[in-house]
This record gives structure tokens, sequence and C-alpha cells, in this order.
């Protein structure tokens, strides 16, 4: 199973491709994750990306091919992935589509989660994650907030603050949104309501792929 997650941020992209991977045992690659973790430990990678990830913009396209390839060529993506935050522009979907044909591969589904833009702001604006189970959840006002899962206190994503939060949209619906008839026009794209609760998504998308 190969399959895509597409949508703004905010969208629940993370939180769904974490179900999906557990039920068909397939990783799940965020390359936002990805960078988040070269940055944290001050990777070359890490450093080239930092600037691009604290302010919105997409990171170079060979940055995150190089990430690409090497996720999808080790052992544990022999029985297929889940790909979030890539694509995200259409040099990286003709990348990724030329590089799948050399390997044989192919895509099978990619989920479009359609969230509006105040959705995302409000959700963004109040996310809150665990730094220890990586788990997603609403701060309350004052940010006091703790992990339902291990009590550790909530930190905020950087980049989730209103001016960064603009910014990722705006290259969301300049980059990425074109992709959505890139793979509606090769017959493979699942549109899924983002607004539903989250246990409805994840059934939604279960029964989609
Ligand atoms: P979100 O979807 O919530 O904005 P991600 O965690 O997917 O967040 O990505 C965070 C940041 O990492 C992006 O704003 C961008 O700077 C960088 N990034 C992630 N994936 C890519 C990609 N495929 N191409 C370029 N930059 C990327
Ligand atoms: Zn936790």
């Amino acid at each position: 199973m190969i399959a895509i997650l597409l949508g703004p941020p905010g969208a629940g992209k993370g939180t769904q491709a974490q179900k999906i991977a557990e039920k068909f045992k397939i990783p799940h690659i965020s390359t936002g994750d990805i960078l988040r973790k070269e940055i944290k430990t001050g990777s070359q990678l890490g450093n080239k990306a930092r600037e691009y990830v604290e302010t919105g913009k997409l990171v170079p396209d060979e940055l995150i091919i190089e990430i690409i390839e090497l996720q999808i060529s080790g052992p544990e993506a022999s029985r297929g992935f889940i790909l979030d935050g890539f694509p995200r522009n259409l040099a990286q979907a003709r990348m990724l589509e030329n590089r799948f044909k050399a390997l044989s591969l192919s895509v099978d589904k990619v989920i479009n989660i359609d969230v509006g833009r105040q959705e995302v702001i409000s959700r963004l604006t109040s996310r809150g994650i665990c730094p220890d189970c990586r788990q997603v959840s609403t701060m309350e006002e004052g940010g006091q907030s703790k992990c339902p899962d291990c009590g550790q206190k909530l930190i905020k994503r950087k980049d989730d603050n209103v001016e960064v939060i603009e910014k990722r949209l705006d290259v969301y619906s300049q980059q990425t949104e074109p992709l959505i008839n890139y793979y509606r026009d090769r017959d493979i794209l699942v549109d899924i309501d983002g607004e539903a609760s989250l246990s409805e998504v994840t059934e939604r998308i279960l029964g989609s792929l």
C-alpha cells in the first residue's frame, strides 16, 4: 500500500497517517517530522532547512528529495508507506512519479483531507504537541495543558504562530493545492471532509483504501 496524504497544515494528516500506518503495518514518512528532528540535532541537513521551516517556506526540493530517497529505499518500506507532507509542489510530484517508474512502484491512493482556512487557523493557534509521545492536543487558554496520555506538558511548534501559519497557508494554496487536480487526473484521488470528527475521518480514510 502506497498512499499520499494531501491537505492544508492542521488538516490532521499526521494523526491520520499514524492510524493508516498502524493498520497496514507500514511506515509513516513525515517530511515535516524528519526536518524537525534534523533541525533539533543540528545536522547539516537540519541547518540548511531551519530558516525555511521556521518561516513557513518550502525547503528546497533537492534537500527533500534526498530525504525521500533514503526513506523509500529502506527495507521497512518494502511493503509500502504513507507519505505525509510530500509531495508539496508539482516538481516534487513529478520527481516522485519518475522515481516510482524506475522502481516499478505506483501510488495506490491520494487522500485529500479538506479543511477550511478559518478552521486551520483556529486549530493551529491552539495546537500543542507532547514532547514524549508526539500526540497532538488542543491547549487551553494560558497554555498549561498536559498530554492526556503521559501527562507531559504540551509544547507549541515554533511555526504555529499567526504570521507563519498565514505564510504556510499561502504556500499551500499556491504550490500544494494544484496537486489535487494532478492526482484527480490520474484517478487516484479521494476527497475526505476533514472537519468531521477524528474517528469519522479515520473510518472514511480506511474505508477508501
Ligand atoms: P504543516 O503541514 O503543519 O505545515 P509539516 O510538518 O508538514 O507542517 O511541515 C513543516 C515545514 O517543513 C513546512 O512548512 C516546510 O518548511 C517544511 N517541509 C515539509 N515537507 C516539505 C516538502 N515536501 N517540501 C518542502 N518543504 C517541506
Ligand atoms: Zn504524551
